[in-house]
This record gives C-alpha cells, sequence and structure tokens, in this order.
C-alpha cells in the first residue's frame, strides 16, 4: 500500500533548512523522520518544498534553483521562504564547503563545520566584500548577524554533550541508509585513503582530472584518526562570490580572518535570515578539488543538522532578565535539574512533569552566560545574562 503522508499548514512549520545544490536536497530529505504532503504555493513564491519532521518539529527544506548557487540566490530563497512561512524561527544552511585546515581546526574531509561567532567576527564573513585600496591593497568591508542566540545556546550544548558520547553521525545516515536503500552508495564513506591534502603552495597539474599525477611527496603529514567518525569545528565561515580553489589564497583568508571554512551562500542569508551554517567538508578549496567527497560530506552535514534539531526542544522562547522572573517561571515545576558546564556556557536542563500533560513531558533548558571563574549558580544570575527556552509539551 502506498505510504500516506499528513497534510499540514504553513503555519505548523518552525524549522526552515535551505540548501545549496540536489545532492543536499536529497541527504537532506533522507534525513526527515517523516515527510509530509505538499502544501499549495504562496503567491510570489517560486520556491518548491520538501515538508517533514524531525524530531518533534516540522521541517520545511528549499533548494536553490538548479545552477544558480551563490549569496544573491540564496537570499532570494530565504525571503521566499520566510514569507510563506511565518511561524520560521529556526534557520539552518546546511550543505558542503571547503576546509580550511590549520594548526587549531586539524580539518579532514567529512568532517562538520557550524558557524560560531569567533573572535572579531559574527561566524560568517563575506571576505571578498570591500574595498580595493592604494596599490591594489584590498580592504574587506562590513560585518554580518551572528546567529540566533537560542541556536548558538543549542549548539553550545550540542558540543558539551559530545566531550562524553560520539556524535551520532554514522547511525543517522545509517538510518537513512535503510530507509532509502537506493542512498546506500552514494553516501557511502569514500575511505581515508582518497582524504589528500597538499601542500598549500603546490597546486594540481592543470590538464589532469584527478589528483593520480600529483606528487605524493607534496602530501602534508597528518596523524591518521583513531575512528572514522567526523569531527565537528565551531568557527567562522567565509563566505563568497567565487568557488574558493587556491591554498595560498585559503591559508592567506583564513589566517588573516580566522576562518576554517569557505562557502558561497552564508554571507547572503545572515542579514535577514539568521541561521547557522552547517558545512560538511568536501575538499579543501585549494585547486585539487574534486567532487569524490560531496554526497558523503552533504550527508554528514544533515546528519549534523538533525542531531541538532533533537537538542533543541519545540516551545517558544523567553529571554529572562532577573532572577525574580525566572523563578517564577520555574517555581512548582521542576522535578529534575541536570547541568552541564561547557566553556563560556552553563547548560541547565530542568525537567518537570505536568498534571495538564499527563502523559507527555515539559521541560526548560536554560543557558546563561557565565563569567570566567565564576561558579554557575542562581545567585549570580544578577550579573548574568540569562537565556531561557521554555520548551513545551515535547513527546
Ligand atoms: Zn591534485
Amino acid at each position: 500500500m502506498a505510504e500516506t503522508f499528513r497534510l499540514l499548514s504553513h503555519a505548523d512549520y518552525t524549522v526552515g533548512w535551505i540548501c545549496a545544490l540536489p545532492l543536499e536536497l536529497g541527504t537532506a530529505r533522507a534525513m526527515l523522520d517523516e515527510e509530509h504532503q505538499a502544501l499549495p504555493r504562496q503567491p510570489n513564491d517560486e520556491n518548491t518544498y520538501i515538508l517533514g519532521r524531525i524530531s518533534a518539529h516540522n521541517v520545511v527544506i528549499a533548494c536553490l534553483p538548479h545552477g544558480i548557487t551563490g549569496n544573491n540566490s540564496a537570499a532570494t530563497v530565504a525571503n521566499d521562504m520566510a514569507r510563506s512561512f511565518k511561524s520560521i524561527r529556526i534557520r539552518l544552511m546546511v550543505g558542503i564547503g571547503g576546509g580550511a585546515p590549520g594548526e587549531e581546526a586539524d580539518i579532514r574531509l567529512g568532517d562538520v563545520v557550524v558557524s560560531k561567532p569567533t573572535g572579531i567576527h559574527g561566524g560568517v564573513v563575506q571576505y571578498d566584500f570591500g574595498k580595493t585600496k592604494q596599490e591594489g591593497r584590498f580592504v574587506r568591508t562590513g560585518t554580518l548577524n551572528k546567529p540566533p542566540v537560542e541556536l548558538l545556546g543549542a549548539i553550545a550544548r550540542l558540543e558539551a554533550e559530545h566531550m562524553s558520547r560520539d556524535p551520532k553521525f554514522l547511525e543517522y545516515i545509517s538510518a537513512a541508509t535503510t530507509k532509502h536503500p537506493k542512498l546506500s552508495s552514494t553516501l557511502a564513506y569514500p575511505g581515508k585513503e582518497s582524504d589528500e591534502l597538499f601542500n598549500a603552495t603546490y597546486d594540481h597539474k592543470v590538464s589532469s582530472a584527478t589528483c593520480d599525477d600529483c606528487d605524493r611527496r607534496e602530501l602534508v603529514s597528518r596523524p591518521a584518526r583513531h575512528n572514522t567518525i567526523p569531527r565537528i569545528h565551531y568557527g567562522n565561515v567565509a563566505s563568497g562570490n567565487e568557488v574558493m580553489r587556491h591554498g595560498r589564497t585559503r591559508d592567506r583568508w583564513a589566517r588573516g580572518e580566522n576562518v576554517i571554512c569557505f562557502e558561497m551562500e552564508a554571507a547572503g542569508l545572515m542579514d535577514r535570515f539568521p541561521c547557522l551554517i552547517i558545512r560538511g567538508i568536501c575538499d579543501y578549496a585549494d585547486s585539487h578539488k574534486n567532487k569524490r567527497w560531496q554526497n558523503y560530506a552533504a550527508a554528514t552535514a544533515a546528519a549534523y543538522a538533525k542531531e541538532l534539531l533533537y537538542t533543541i526542544l519545540p516551545g517558544d522562547t523567553q529571554v529572562i532578565s532577573s532572577p525574580t522572573e525566572l523563578s517564577e517561571c520555574c517555581s512548582s515545576k521542576l522535578s529534575s535539574i541536570s547541568t552541564l558546564n561547557h566553556g563560556n556556557y552553563t547548560i541547565r536542563t530542568v525537567y518537570y512533569n505536568s498534571q495538564e500533560c499527563l502523559s507527555r513531558r515539559n521541560g526548560y533548558v536554560i543557558l546563561y552566560p557565565t563569567r570566567a571563574g565564576i561558579p554557575a549558580a542562581f545567585p549570580n544570575f544578577l550579573m548574568l545574562r540569562i537565556i531561557l527556552l521554555v520548551l513545551a509539551c515535547f513527546p
């Protein structure tokens, strides 16, 4: 019997997920726990959507028009999506990107880079936007929005969880291929022997489609990993209108602007569709780049996005500004509390059982930055910004 998809309304969708390439759309779709029926197109909306559910979130996925990638196209798709789906509060850009491995980020193919404000940047740097000054010197100008604080809190929580357990990449990719057997070979791990990083100064042989003729003595020697579970790197993502495919230029921008990944859409989104950028690393943004890792990298990025959505519990978001407000919110509702301390955040998850929702669990996740050296405790809230995600009635 044919599968029957549920039909929801535009207002039911709270997660907006944008991808640039059909292969990214295919892996995004494979990560859905359930797919929904298509909805009628809204006036002046050119996008085609895939609708579904991940965890308790209803997710709307859109892809850039075939062959029209880049910042402007991403901005158009995001605008149309935001107009048609007015309840969206979690925004993600998920796909592949070029890694910029360095001393701080030992990036390998298949790893995932997630945009996170680092140094002077807010998580996304439009590196080719600026002025050319005297003697041809290029000076980058302008800044972009940061990802929403709710998403930054969620990635901090997930980062903390991954300190004590492995990410669920392999589990989610395996589940996707079980559900969609045709994807098994497409999403297969390409093998670490094909993960080759050449010295930035060594360019690819122009006439060769593969790196078979490239000089193996120019490979960067990197320690072997103990397993094939992709790693997650948090930092600034460089976004530009042209494909980065030159090792020395990559390194110059990576060092100068403190970026760990290159892509082509984020800069078009951040100001009007403030989102988290999640990029599976499919090449090293140098002249040796090829497409071999693209499908797998798209799958690891989509799997990270899925795990993130399982971390974010549905409900309303409230910013709490005083301890009194917090205690009013929490009093009589607490039944258990778990706390994780990580870096600049303390993550406190509060669960309670509500008599109004007998069969459901309600919970709060409270994230508040703590100053270095100050223990996380309620009396210190006065001097801290407190963010409370009120999480209602999740199944
Ligand atoms: Zn090569």
